[in-house]
């Protein structure tokens, strides 16, 4: 299923039935059934009808790992054509939490990053990412309260479609949430940045940033040579400025490369006065790619100097460690197997 209700009205018109018919079966999708069938108030022929025409789950559970520290849950799903991606499980203690992939593979080629290693194969679209959500939602037998689009992919880079997942996921008839449920997470595609900021969708942003200058940022993420730091930042203020949405920087701590004090020192100067949160990640880095994580002490003077500075600063907690519960780590290993 990837309509919205419009899409759904005018599906059930060309097949000569009903246009009120459309909420009800998007109100079943959003309570997650699985089976035509269990749309119990639609009439046997139009069920009948529409399992000809239709279907509604995208997804199957090929692997489910759950952590024994904090139950934080990893699922690997695969799709349709084949191919897996995975998405997790967090139990904070405001609402269960999912966290999605929004494509199979990432172009972005961040050097530290796992999910852009094995290279892109195709965007998800909105249904599947949807149902990423549903599934988790009726496995779990939890309500899910809040979304994160930080798994695999750049949600930017596939723009449309995540723009229709938010909004699928946003309405009444089906999961209700509220925007500020939502996050997304982006490398910093700055002019979808601002072309965002015209959706007036008030949904949280988390910009990966890493670094606090042009130069060491280019060199683990490549995207910062098509966008410089300037021009991101410029776009976070106007996108802060219009939603009233203060922005989450996400910095992955990595030894001798973006961890001085010098560093921090750069970043808060950058980011002074800006309506934003520094959410420093302990790196969770693959064997082999060259990058160690930070040690504690860094992480902490890091963190110190950047509130001495004004900047508002956590270190994210780490989940299910013991389930490689860092995106695009369970794919790998996966693929690894497998090849
Ligand atoms: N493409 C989007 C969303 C996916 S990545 C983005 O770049 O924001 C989600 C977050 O995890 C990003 O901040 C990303 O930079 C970070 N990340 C990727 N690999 C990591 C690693 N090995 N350790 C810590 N954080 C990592």
């Amino acid at each position: 299923m990837n309509m919205e209700i419009p899409e759904l009205q005018q599906f059930l018109e060309a097949m000569g039935q009903q246009k009120f018919r459309a909420k009800q079966i998007f109100q079943w999708i959003g309570r997650g059934v699985r089976e035509i069938d269990d749309m119990t108030d639609l009439s046997r022929d139009l069920r009948e009808k529409l399992k000809l025409s239709a279907h509604i789950g995208s997804l199957n559970i090929r692997r489910k790992l759950v952590s024994k520290i904090d139950g934080t849950a990893k699922y690997l799903f695969e799709l349709t054509d084949g191919n897996v991606i995975e998405s997790v499980l967090m139990r904070y203690k405001y609402g269960h939490t999912v966290c999605i992939s929004s494509q199979i593979g990432c172009k972005m080629g961040c050097k530290f990053c796992a999910s852009t290693q094995a290279g892109f194969m195709r965007d998800m679209t909105a249904g599947e990412m949807l149902d990423q959500v549903v599934s988790i939602g009726r496995d779990a037998g939890e309500k899910i309260g809040n979304i994160v689009i930080m798994g695999i992919g750049e949600p930017f880079d596939n723009y449309d479609n995540v723009i229709k997942f938010l909004r699928l996921i946003h309405d009444p008839n089906g999961m209700d949430m509220g925007y500020r449920h939502m996050t997304v997470s982006t490398c910093g595609l700055a002019p979808q940045i601002a072309r965002f900021t015209g959706e007036n969708m008030p949904v949280n942003l988390a910009v990966s940033l890493h670094a606090p200058d042009d130069k060491l940022r280019e060199a683990i993420m490549p995207i910062g040579r098509k966008y410089s730091i300037d021009k991101l930042i410029e776009a976070c203020k106007i996108y802060t400025e219009a939603s009233g949405r203060r922005i989450t920087f996400e910095y992955a701590m990595i030894s001798g490369v973006n961890d001085s004090l010098e560093t921090a020192r750069k970043l808060a100067l950058l980011l002074k006065g800006m309506f934003c949160h520094v959410n420093l990640i302990p790196a969770n880095l693959v064997a082999g790619s060259g990058f160690d994580q930070s040690s504690k002490k860094h992480l902490l003077e890091f963190k110190e100097a950047l509130v001495h500075s004004g900047i508002e600063t956590t270190v994210r907690r780490e989940l299910g460690s013991d389930i490689n519960a860092a995106c695009g780590q369970l794919r790998r290993s996966e693929m690894e197997k497998n090849s």
